[in-house]
């Protein structure tokens, strides 16, 4: 029960880490607001599990593209559930392309969904953080932030532009007792990876030291140990959770 009594907003939990995040927050014991953008079903039927854990949780339907949805969002989480101990920044999307047929639209809905939204988070929460004078925030990077990807200019760069942010947030707000980490998996089984070729998933898989990929389960338990005391001197800092693909 490392996160007894905590509540924790975690963005895009419908599917894949986010809702292994969901669950694994709630076996520690935190209440969990968590939202999705299309998966109605999918929510409603992970709210429901989660309840089985005997804490509070509710599923919101908000887009993490949008500065107005989120600070929406957390005036009703706050109402909900007084306070938001853990943020976990975890929505997001490929839209991948060579730069040469790249659209400008590919590029924008990236930067908004998977930096913008970080942002807009962020700005809302850190105020009632600092009234309870704590917290811990967890942005979902990638290594492809570090690494760069063939195909990924505008994933790599928003994965990139997480990291700056979560090490100048950790900067502006340590002394406030506020913590801010990034996590960087590398290839994790969910259905964002689903589509990539098999020609591509060899390549990884062939530059994976632990000779496997990840699970959802494996990026949710590093998220604990970030959102709980256990790391409670970590901070401004990126975690890879990757089998040593970025070694
Ligand atoms: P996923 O299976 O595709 O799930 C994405 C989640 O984000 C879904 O719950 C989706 O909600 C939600 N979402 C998407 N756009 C949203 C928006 N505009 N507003 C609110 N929610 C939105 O992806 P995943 O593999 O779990 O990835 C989770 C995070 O880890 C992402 O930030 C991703 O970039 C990062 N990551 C993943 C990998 C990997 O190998 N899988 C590697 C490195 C980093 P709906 O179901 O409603 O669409």
């Amino acid at each position: 029960m490392l996160l007894k009594g905590k509540t924790a907003l975690i963005t895009g939990a419908s599917r894949g880490i986010g809702e292994a995040i969901a669950n694994k927050f709630a076996q520690e014991g935190a209440n969990i607001a968590f939202t999705y953008l299309s998966s109605k079903e999918k929510a409603l039927a992970l709210e429901n599990h989660l309840h089985t854990y005997g804490i509070k949780a509710i599923g919101y339907k908000s887009d993490a593209a949008s500065f107005a949805e989120a600070e929406h969002l957390v005036g009703n989480v706050l109402m909900e559930f007084q306070t938001i101990d853990i943020v976990v920044n975890n929505a997001g999307i490929t839209r991948d392309n060579l730069i040469l047929r790249m659209t400008e639209q590919q590029w924008d809905e990236i930067m908004h969904t998977n930096l913008k939204s970080v942002f807009n988070i962020c700005k809302q929460v850190v105020k009632p953080m600092m009234k309870q004078r704590g917290g811990s925030i967890i942005n979902m990077s990638s290594i492809v932030g570090m690494t760069g990807n063939a195909g990924q200019t505008n994933y790599s760069a928003s994965k990139a532009g997480i990291i700056g942010f979560t090490k100048s947030l950790a900067k502006e707000l340590g002394s406030r007792n506020i913590r801010c980490n990034a996590i960087a998996p590398g290839f994790i089984e969910t259905e964002m990876t689903h589509g990539l070729s098999d020609e591509l998933k060899e390549q990884f898989m062939k530059n994976i030291p632990l000779g496997r990929y990840g699970s959802s389960e494996e990026v949710a338990k590093v998220c604990v140990f970030l959102a709980s005391e256990l790391s409670s001197y970590v901070n401004g800092q990126v975690i890879s959770v990757c089998g040593g693909l970025n070694t």
